[in-house]
């Protein structure tokens, strides 16, 4: 295959990769049952644990962040277990969708795509039911680019009811702050080709002492995704099963880059570019999906799509013409907005070019403010 050309990929996840990191991912196979690869994934551990901000058990697993998030629902629950999935968007959809094919009964609760997940509802219903075992919420809606107030949420979860806490940070964690240990957070799942700058293939979970207490009870059915089997593994330096390699040299080497920059100047440069993209996009006399600027993502932006315009072709100048790949929408909001990524390794010059080729396409594509 012929090599190509590096875009400005302003997907939210898989998100662009650092030259250094793309070298390391080089290096050659390693056996994973030797002493190199048990020196490289203690240290990863212990990194991660740091990006995480928790003592908690962190394992790495070789899957997409789904395959983290499955692993927080079969790990805890047993089939019937009644639970409450908070959602407003596609991801928080999958969370419910996840829960119940594994026989959780669940509690949907269903929030406005574009708004915030409403702590005091969750209050409620916890006060109403009193045998809800869990509660799942996603930490960054990526669909429709909000960040849900977790830290309120776990107040209730945790605080006022000591229930478990499954948490979807896959576009958070490492851009956003999610203190795992501050926040009581149980499991806590995200995955490599968001904030770490490293490809698709490794998701990263966080294990709570109570959610191991709960594992020993929880009978969902689960083999690969057994965290027993990880953490027993681990105390070896090992995996339960052949780890991704070239992925976990990518890792050791954006966690470098990460703890160097420091995780207080990586949540501050994601603040800074998601407040530059939404700052940006109002200029240009769009409109954002969010425009409650306490729940507007640091991570990923909406944007909607403006009457008359066709979405796809601003997608397609954007890409064939300028080099930009945006995402469309997702769910039932497909067609009606186009988001813009920026987490991971992004910089200002990033989103400038976003902005000075959406300033070139959108009046191409019929838009008139
Ligand atoms: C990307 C994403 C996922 C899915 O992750 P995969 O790596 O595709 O399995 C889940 N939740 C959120 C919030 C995401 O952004």
């Amino acid at each position: 295959m012929k090599r190509m050309t590096p875009q400005n990929l302003r997907t939210p996840g898989p998100t662009p990769i650092p030259d250094d990191i793309v070298e390391a991912m080089t290096n050659p196979m390693i056996n994973h049952r030797g002493p190199e690869f048990a020196a490289l994934i203690k240290k990863s551990t212990e990194q991660l644990k740091q990006v995480f901000m928790t003592k908690n058990d962190l394992l790495i697993l070789t899957a997409s962040g789904t395959g983290a998030l499955e692993a927080s629902i079969v790990n805890t629950l047993s089939p019937g277990d009644r639970v409450i999935a908070a959602t407003a968007g596609a991801f928080g959809d999958r969370f419910v969708d996840m829960a119940e094919a594994y026989g959780a009964d669940v509690k949907r609760m269903d929030f406005e795509w574009g708004g915030p997940i409403d702590p005091e509802a969750i209050r409620k219903a916890l006060h109403d039911e009193p045998n809800i075992k869990a509660v799942l919420v996603t930490h960054n809606e990526t669909s429709t680019g909000v960040t849900h107030p977790v830290e309120e949420i776990a107040k209730i979860v945790k605080g006022e009811f000591d229930k478990l806490l499954l948490i979807d940070a896959v576009s958070s964690l490492g851009c956003i702050p999610l203190p795992v240990d501050a926040w009581d957070c149980d499991m806590v799942g995200t995955a490599s080709q968001k904030g770490f700058m490293i490809p698709p293939g490794l998701s990263f979970i966080s294990v709570s002492e109570r959610a191991w207490e709960a594992q020993q009870t929880a009978k969902m059915p689960r083999f690969y995704f057994d965290l027993t089997l990880a953490k027993r593994s681990l105390e070896g330096g090992q995996t339960p099963f052949t780890p991704n390699l070239s992925a976990m040299y990518g890792l050791s080497r954006a966690l470098d880059l990460l703890l160097e920059e420091g995780m207080e100047n990586v949540f501050g440069r994601h603040a800074t570019i998601g407040q530059l993209t939404r700052d940006g996009v109002r200029e240009l006399g769009l409109k954002l999906l969010v425009e409650d600027e306490a729940y507007a993502s640091d991570t990923v932006t909406a944007i909607k799509v403006p009457e008359g315009v066709d979405q796809k072709a601003l997608m397609g100048k954007m890409r064939t013409e300028h080099n930009v790949v945006l995402a469309g929408g997702q769910g039932k909001l497909t067609a009606d907005i186009f988001r813009i990524g920026h987490l991971g390794s992004v910089d200002k010059s990033d989103i400038t070019e976003v902005m000075d080729a959406l300033r070139v396409v959108l009046p191409e594509v019929g838009f008139d403010p």
